[in-house]
């Protein structure tokens, strides 16, 4: 079962509707740190004139019997849609969201000049892998909680926020301390311990899509960081594998505008991991924000062919501009209240 209480709802009346359902023996889930407060209710059969007696309760806006396999993440939840606050950043408002650094950050004086050059191109986080999740054992695995500090230093000189990637449950506190929003990354998608490690953090996390995932099982995965009491979650479609090899991965951009229809959760794209092919970022990028999406993650090199993980994907980073310039040029366009006008 599934409470919405309603906006204006006290904390005092959340309060006392947690209290008594935790006195009938009921597990309780809660989310609410922006918008109204959800409680998630579960443990053990829910009496069929329990919902009924909850509507006349103070505070309750309304009351689902048999709500979604991810009752918290869904649009239902909260219809107006969640916005994550990044720094001055809104990720899941009108304007898009540009995230942009390097795949792997790999020098402190290399990583403070992207910054200043991504920062000057319009993106207002900033990006880089310390920990990698590489297929291979011998390739480079980043530089670890160096490359953390590294990260936390260049967002004091630049002002811009980090976003990095965490790979185990016992990374987390310790990424935390660091980073402004962790990422999990396509291939931890479903590790679950991992998934609830970053649910009882105070700080926003990047959910990428695993490449071989449903939407269904990418939301079921958002749910458990929701469900843990973090409702800061952003999700991200990086592409997913297809028969068909004449790209890295095949950025399904149909999962944008669905995402909008089933979850209130902000959506961003990335078009690097998705096509694998630098020449390819720029058109898939404009794409993703004319589907829908609330941001872009974006690759960046001031070398991309000498770059120590995915070169072939990664723009040189003045291309950026001209990037993040047509995503507010089409985001603009299609938060037009007027119909344009089709020349004649
Ligand atoms: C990355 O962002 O560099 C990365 C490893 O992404 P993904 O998990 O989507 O492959
Ligand atoms: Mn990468």
């Amino acid at each position: 079962m599934l409470i919405t209480m309603k906006v204006d709802a006290s904390t005092q009346a959340t309060d006392s509707v947690i209290d008594m359902l935790t006195t009938r023996g009921f597990e309780i889930h809660t989310i609410r740190s922006s918008g109204a407060a959800v409680i998630g209710v579960n443990g053990k059969p829910i009496p069929e004139d329990l919902a009924p007696s909850l509507h006349t309760v103070d505070g309750i806006d309304y009351v689902q019997m048999n709500p979604h396999k991810y009752p918290l993440t869904a649009r239902a939840s909260r219809p107006h849609g969640t916005v994550v606050q990044v720094g001055d950043t809104m990720i899941g408002g009108d304007l898009p969201a540009i995230i942009a650094g390097p795949c792997v950050v790999e020098a402190r004086d290399q990583l403070l000049s992207i910054a200043h050059d991504v920062k000057r191109h319009g993106a207002t986080l900033l990006r880089g892998g310390a920990f990698k999740p590489r297929t291979s054992p011998y390739s480079f695995q980043g530089h670890g909680e160096l490359g953390l500090e590294m990260l936390a230093d260049v967002r004091e000189q630049t002002g811009l926020p980090v976003v990095t990637e965490v790979m185990e449950p016992g990374q987390v506190e310790m990424v935390a301390h660091y980073a402004d929003v962790l990422q999990i990354g396509s291939r931890n998608m479903m590790n679950f311990p991992l998934l609830r490690a970053v649910s009882t953090i105070d700080k926003p996390v990047l959910l990428k899509r695993g490449f071989a995932s449903t939407i269904e099982e990418w939301l079921q995965s958002a749910e458990y960081i929701l469900a843990g009491g973090n409702d800061r979650v952003i999700l991200c479609e990086r592409g997913i594998r297809s028969f068909d090899q004449s790209t890295r991965f095949a950025l399904d951009l149909n999962a944008v505008p669905l995402l909008r229809e089933l979850t209130h959760l902000p959506v961003v794209v990335d078009p690097s991991h998705g096509t694998g092919r630098r020449e390819m970022v720029a058109p898939m990028s404009a794409a993703g924000i004319a589907a829908g999406a609330h941001g872009l993650i974006i690759e960046v090199h001031p070398e991309p062919d000498e770059a120590l993980c995915d070169g072939p994907q990664s723009i040189h980073v003045d291309d950026l501009a001209e990037i993040v310039q047509k995503a507010h040029a089409i985001s603009s366009l299609m938060h037009a209240p007027e119909p344009i006008a089709v020349p004649a």
